[in-house]
């Protein structure tokens, strides 16, 4: 391997490029150093380059969601070997502290474990990459698989999956999903897994509302600036509501819609990124009822997701609207971040020689 690559650093807000920087090396015995096949651009990477990250260390190679075919191993690499294709959870976790013990992998408390690209290791937006204790959050995806078919199973997809769990459909009830970004794709796309009636997206994109009754993975779909959705739903519900309301956005706005979308004993699933506090009107829901869930994906839905997708259960690849090589990633950060060009997801393939 050479001494040298091409990465994405970011030296603080608004201060990135492309540098050749020193090839990430094997620190500890249960390391791996992957070649990068697929990775992406996130709108939490949006925020770090922009400096919208407060406690963010500089200077970072951003990038946490990605698929690597391993070069080197560490000693005590049991699982994997070199030449394994694998994607990587966006958060690495060491798999022995207490929280990871409980399944909370994202509250790893090891030094030096955590979101790849933000408070853990280097990120993901290079030709290699440095996975500690790679045993437990790197997954196999099978031959007949490519690194596009599974790169969203190790962030937006388990995240969206998630949601859709803990809303716990029941069988033909009605699911609305707020947010029609990525993640809520996601989860209308898993939403289906439980059988529900009808999923219903809301966003005030129109692209993005197109793109969700295009792949099919939503029935129906509402624009808030255009349509009245509380009555809509209603209308479609007998006057009752959505049996389950999915938030994806982290707004207050798509907050409210999900809590005044949602009927009596409903209930909302959260997994917004929520960039200040958001108010929830207690004062008024407090006798309907209406339970809560929140919180981050743990890493160990992800060999489920692989398989879903191999046995054509699950298929997020619409989501696949633009591609750049590491080359021109700064093209791929102008257009992903001035949401020009109806982009959904802006995918990074290998620096091109
Ligand atoms: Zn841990």
């Amino acid at each position: 391997m050479a001494d040298f690559m091409k990465a994405m650093v970011c030296r603080g807000p608004n201060a990135y490029g492309l540098e050749d920087v020193p090839a990430p090396k094997i620190l500890e015995p249960g390391d791996v150093i992957g070649r990068v096949l697929l990775a992406s651009i996130s709108g939490a990477d949006l925020a770090i380059v922009r400096g919208g990250i407060p406690e963010i260390r500089y200077p970072l190679i951003p990038g946490h969601e990605f698929c690597v075919e391993i070069v080197e191993t560490g000693p005590a690499v049991k699982k994997l070997k070199v030449g394994d294709r694998v994607v990587v959870s966006c958060v690495a976790c060491c798999g022995e502290c207490w929280y990871c013990r409980q399944g909370l992998s994202a509250r790893c408390q090891k030094a030096g474990y955590g979101a790849f690209g933000m408070r853990g290791p280097e990120g993901c937006q290079a030709e290699f990459v440095r996975i500690p204790g790679a045993d437990v959050y790197c997954f196999k995806f099978p031959e007949s698989l490519t690194p596009k078919d599974v790169l969203f199973c190790g962030d937006v997809l388990s995240a969206g999956y998630f949601a859709a769990e803990m809303a716990e459909i029941q069988c033909g009830e009605t699911v609305v999903v707020v947010g029609a970004g990525p993640v809520g794709l996601c989860a209308m796309t898993t939403a289906r897994l439980w059988s529900p009636s009808r999923i219903i997206a809301v966003d005030t994109s129109p692209f993005r509302l197109e793109a969700a009754l295009k792949a099919g993975v939503a029935d129906l779909a509402l624009d808030p600036a255009k349509d009245n959705v509380l009555e809509a739903i209603r209308e479609l519900t007998g006057g009752f509501g959505a049996d389950r309301t999915i938030e994806c956005a982290g707004r207050q706005i798509t907050f409210d819609i999900a809590f005044s979308a949602v009927r009596g004993g409903g209930k909302i699933s959260t997994v917004g990124i929520y960039e200040k506090p958001l108010s929830l009107p207690l004062n008024t829901a407090w006798g309907t009822n209406i339970s809560l869930s929140w919180g981050f994906a743990p890493i160990d839905r992800l060999p489920g997701l692989i398989r879903l997708i191999e046995e054509g259960r699950i298929n997020a690849a619409f989501l696949c609207t633009h591609q750049v090589p590491l080359n021109d990633i700064l093209r791929g950060y102008e257009i992903f971040g001035s949401r020009k060009e109806n982009c959904l997801k802006m995918l990074i393939t290998p620096w091109e020689r």
